[in-house]
């Protein structure tokens, strides 16, 4: 994973704790997190928040149970939400941690409303959605469940890659 490359996010009832933009994960410390509100409004933090904040803030507004966002380019699941169609194996992980599959979100441009609206409803009651050309986003309960959320998708694209490949099937 390209470190720098995605965001994460937290929901503690109608503020968002949220990581900047443009600095590596690796060199953020806590005083770097950015405190915004569910409009988008800037509350605290020393720089701006994520260009893709406004997903994070969409998928909020969207799921009331969701308390955390997280969005990588991580390889495999971006290099399918370039297929523009859904990740989708009968695989008992996929069913128990996401939902029934999981859906490429039609195309809009890094930052846009259009992106976020289109992330949103493609997530619909599931716990992870691919943005097309662009990368996964998964959500949970707490920032630990929606990273190992994030963490299986990858693994499913993974799958799904090396599956596609197999001429035996
Ligand atoms: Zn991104």
């Amino acid at each position: 994973m390209v470190s720098n490359l995605g965001n994460f996010s937290i929901r503690d009832s109608d503020q968002i704790y949220i990581t900047a933009s443009g600095l590596p994960y690796e060199n953020q410390t806590p005083q770097d997190v950015i405190i915004i509100d569910l409009e988008g409004n800037h509350l605290e933090g020393p720089h701006q928040a994520s260009s893709e904040k406004r997903v994070h803030l969409a998928i909020y507004h969207a799921r009331a149970d969701v308390k955390a966002v997280v969005h990588t380019h991580s390889l495999y699941a971006t290099a399918w939400s370039f297929l523009q169609k859904p990740l989708n194996l009968d695989s008992e992980e996929l069913h128990l941690y996401i939902g029934s599959h999981i859906e490429t979100a039609t195309f809009g441009a890094t930052g846009t409303e259009e992106l976020a609206q289109h992330t949103a409803r493609a997530l619909g009651n599931r716990q992870a959605v691919l943005m097309a050309k662009h990368g996964p986003v998964s959500v949970g309960s707490s920032l630990e469940e929606a990273f190992n959320r994030h963490l299986i998708v990858e693994r499913i694209a993974h799958m799904s890659w090396l599956l596609k490949q197999s001429s035996e099937l």
